[in-house]
């Protein structure tokens, strides 16, 4: 991949990216099923067996925007995802980024920063790398006298709850007026200044969201982190929205599956899970489809991001993420198949 590559004016872009295999992988002996031949092609090597019980490798292609192999970084995935977006929310769009795919595929090393062993380094996050270029777009002559004002929240959703990330998971309420206009209200929106400021808020709420978590299934796989940057200008006596910059740690996407469990509290927040992905799908399509009916009102998440699908300067990115052993093959194939779907025509 190349500088060069980069589609600058794609409305939607779709993309994947993924992991190299870790330690517990290779503890396993498990082998990687996943291949990157160019800059936008996938193979899974899906192992089968006949009906003879002989053996043999399906290998199904995929091709997307772009595919990332194990040796891109963040800053990398990047620069092909969420910087071409930027200068979106300065000339009044809105610009969406979700990372999606299972629980361990990489979604929150991509969007909240790379991990060294439990510490998370928020300076490598499309998070900080967003903050970064929204601070140096203010420094450039054509921003710089317009009196922009730049602010920042984080929340999350869980099930049909919202929890400010900002004010100690305090409870929130999602309103739509009459006009269809969804605001959450009270979600603290703390005005920055500077990158430290940003990288300070995105510390604490990524603090917040995994504290009080015990099991492997922590609680982070079965809810939607949003952080999102918002422009305003000043006008006579009111700051409007010029833009808005949404970041999304989704769910993790085999918690849809949960809908079958017997546990009842699983499978209701799986089928919450579910509804919610599906629901973004749609969303998302019918952003690329014009005159189609966006269902935003399918779940909390596609109904607070309802700005996002609606307008023709919207544009949005997806970065599927996902683990390249053998045992993940079928959620992988998943993901691979929902990423598809979200910009077949
Ligand atoms: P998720 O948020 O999708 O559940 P995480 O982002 O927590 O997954 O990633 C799970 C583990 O895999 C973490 O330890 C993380 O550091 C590691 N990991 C994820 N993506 C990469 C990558 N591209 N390179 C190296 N390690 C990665
Ligand atoms: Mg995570």
């Amino acid at each position: 991949l190349r500088e060069s590559d980069i589609v600058v004016d794609n409305q939607i872009t779709v993309c994947v990216r993924k992991r190299p295999l870790n330690d517990k992988e290779y503890g396993k002996k498990e082998v990687d099923v996943i291949t990157v031949p160019t800059k936008d092609i996938l193979i899974v090597h899906e192992p089968k067996h006949k009906v003879d019980l002989t053996k043999y490798l399906d290998n199904q292609h995929f091709r997307f925007d772009y595919v990332f192999d194990e040796t891109c970084n963040n800053e990398l995935v990047y620069n092909f995802t969420a910087k071409p977006l930027v200068k979106t929310i300065f000339e009044g769009g809105m610009a969406t980024c979700f990372a999606y795919g299972q629980t361990g595929s990489g979604k929150t090393h991509t969007m909240g920063g790379e991990f060294k062993g439990k510490h998370q380094n928020f300076n490598n996050g499309i998070y900080a790398y967003v903050a970064h270029d929204v601070f140096r777009y203010l420094q450039h002559s054509k921003y710089k006298d317009q009196n922009f004002c730049v602010s920042a929240s984080f929340f999350e959703i869980y099930g049909k709850l919202v929890f400010d990330l900002l004010a100690k998971k305090e409870r929130l309420k999602v309103l739509e007026d009459g006009k269809q206009v969804v605001q959450v209200v009270g979600l603290t929106e703390k005005v920055v200044e500077r990158v430290e400021d940003v990288l300070e808020l995105i510390q604490r709420g990524s603090h917040e969201r995994t504290s009080g978590q015990t099991s492997a299934n922590s609680n982070s796989s079965r809810s939607h982190a949003v952080f999102q940057i918002i422009i305003r200008k000043f006008g006579r006596n009111v700051k409007n929205v010029v833009g808005k910059f949404s970041l999304i740690d989704l769910a993790g996407n085999e918690r849809g599956a949960d809908t079958f469990k017997s546990n009842r509290q699983t499978r209701i927040e799986g089928g919450d899970i579910n509804k919610s992905l599906l629901a973004l799908k749609e969303c998302i399509r019918a952003l690329g489809k014009k005159g189609t009916h966006c269902p935003f009102r399918g779940s909390k998440l596609t109904q607070v991001l309802r700005d996002s699908f609606i307008g023709e300067k919207s544009r949005t990115c997806m970065i599927a993420l996902i683990s390249p052993g053998v045992a993940s093959c079928e959620h992988s194939l998943n993901t691979l198949r929902y990423a598809d779907r979200v910009k077949e025509l």
